[in-house]
């Protein structure tokens, strides 16, 4: 068995080796604590599950303070480049850079590998923490966009030349002026957001939600206020689901065309019969309406697709109700190019550098999500069976057991070793 790198294929599907090549990016902070851990499940799940006929090869990669303590870079170009060429890859949290050039190096590699889904899966695991009564009720997969929006970095600070040519341009060119409460002292954000950007995620969100045969999309966004950039994501996300998947979809945009036409009353019964027939129901929310919603009846929500800001805002709201910062995972991916880096959701969490304290869930999660997408569901779904076993005995991390009766403290790596020692065969 030879190493090879995993291959994007002209069907637009994985071309995944036996012993698959991966880099990762162990991280800064308590980066190495976790990495370490995640990677000791990973193996043992791979070789568990199939016997040594799989194997991770693994790869390390340089970013962060580790690189610049070895490089002189944050981001070596050389690390961009094997993450390239190697498609799937995984990191631990790093550093911000303060000052420089490098506004975020996470964000510099989304846009470098432009990287326009931000997946983050919001389950709760059984015994976990939570501040809410029922977070078994959650139980959704957020889409968010990565690559537009207010996080396109293109921003002015107040006083600064730019920021009074951008004033000039809006008074002179477009007559805006009265709109802008205090102009003299005033920065300025753009946002673009594009018809092919939100196009692509929605699209990507719809297959994912038809492949596993989930009930429902909501297409968040703030379009009542701003509507030509979020009420535009909205438009065009039902105009794309309508027009790309037909028949498996049925959308609010349709109901309400029913309900001008035929009345309520059949518009209602139409959506009942897209419902019965397992149609994917795909409806939208305001995004402070869907903070509520979030709270009062996630149930209703199986996957959310939308915009970076809002995104952000929801992601770590969702993932707080079933148990927060340790234990939620992320992914970054181009499902045309298939490039995607599964990461930490949390920081470096410099305090607790180098304690083996940390909770690992965050990163093994996120390299559970690698294993599906590399489509070796098997030992996935191992590996969470495990996790979920060790967090019902009580056998936990720091972060969990100050919140639990009865609990057992483990290090960072006894968790991951008591993991390891939890592997079954799954069902
Ligand atoms: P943080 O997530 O590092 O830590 C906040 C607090 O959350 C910690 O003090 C700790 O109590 C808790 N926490 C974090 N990870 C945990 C874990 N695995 N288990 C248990 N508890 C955990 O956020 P911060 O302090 O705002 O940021 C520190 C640094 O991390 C900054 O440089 C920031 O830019 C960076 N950061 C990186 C990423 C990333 O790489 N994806 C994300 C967020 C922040």
């Amino acid at each position: 068995m030879t190493a090879q790198k995993i291959t994007m294929g002209q069907n637009g599907q994985l071309n995944v080796p036996d012993q698959p090549i991966i880099p990762f990016i162990e991280g800064d902070g308590i980066g190495p604590d976790v990495w370490s851990a995640s990677k000791l499940v990973l193996d043992a799940a791979v070789a568990f599950t199939y016997g040594g006929k799989r194997k991770i090869e693994w790869k390390e990669i340089l970013a962060g303070e580790k690189a610049f303590n070895k490089t002189g870079e944050w981001l070596p170009a050389e690390t961009l480049d094997i993450a390239r060429d190697c498609l799937v890859s995984i990191k631990g949290p790093l550093t911000t850079p303060v000052g420089g050039g490098i506004r975020s190096l996470n964000v510099a590699m989304r846009q470098e590998l432009d990287l326009y889904v931000c997946l983050r899966p919001v389950k709760w695991y059984k015994g976990v923490p939570s501040p809410v009564v029922h977070p078994e009720n959650t139980n959704m997969v957020i889409f968010r966009e990565n690559t537009e929006d207010i996080y396109a970095g293109i921003e002015f600070a107040s006083g600064t030349p730019e920021a009074a040519k951008l004033l000039d341009f809006l008074t002179n060119e477009l007559g805006v002026r009265k709109k802008i409460r205090f102009p003299e002292t005033s920065a300025f954000g753009i946002k673009p957001v594009s018809k092919e950007g939100s196009e692509r995620l929605v699209r990507a969100a719809i297959k994912y939600a038809l492949e596993q045969k989930l009930p429902s999309l909501t297409l968040v966004h703030k379009g009542n206020i701003m509507k030509y950039t979020e009420g535009a994501f909205k438009m065009w996300g039902y105009e794309l689901a309508e027009r790309e998947f037909g028949e498996q979809v049925y959308t609010w945009g349709q109901w309400e065309n029913a309900k001008k036409t035929q009345g309520e009353d059949a518009a209602n019964a139409r959506l009942k019969k897209a419902e019965a027939q397992g149609r994917l129901i795909i409806k939208d929310v305001i995004a402070d309406n869907f903070l509520q919603q979030l709270l009062i009846s996630p149930k209703d929500y199986a996957v959310v697709a939308t915009l970076n800001l809002n995104g952000d805002y929801i992601s770590d709201a969702a993932a707080a109700s079933v148990g927060g910062i340790g234990i939620a995972p992320g992914a970054n991916i181009n499902y045309i190019t298939g490039h995607a880096v599964f990461e930490a959701t949390h920081g470096t969490a410099p305090r607790f550098a180098n304690t083996n304290t940390m909770n690992p869930s965050s990163l093994l999660l996120s390299g559970v999500m690698m294993l599906e997408y590399m489509g070796w569901h098997e030992a996935a779904a191992c590996i969470e069976e495990a996790l979920a076993t060790t967090i019902m005995r009580k056998r936990v991390t720091i972060d969990f057991y100050n919140l639990m009766h009865d609990a057992t403290l483990l290090k960072t790596s006894e968790f991951a070793e008591e993991i390891v020692k939890s592997l079954k065969m799954p069902a």
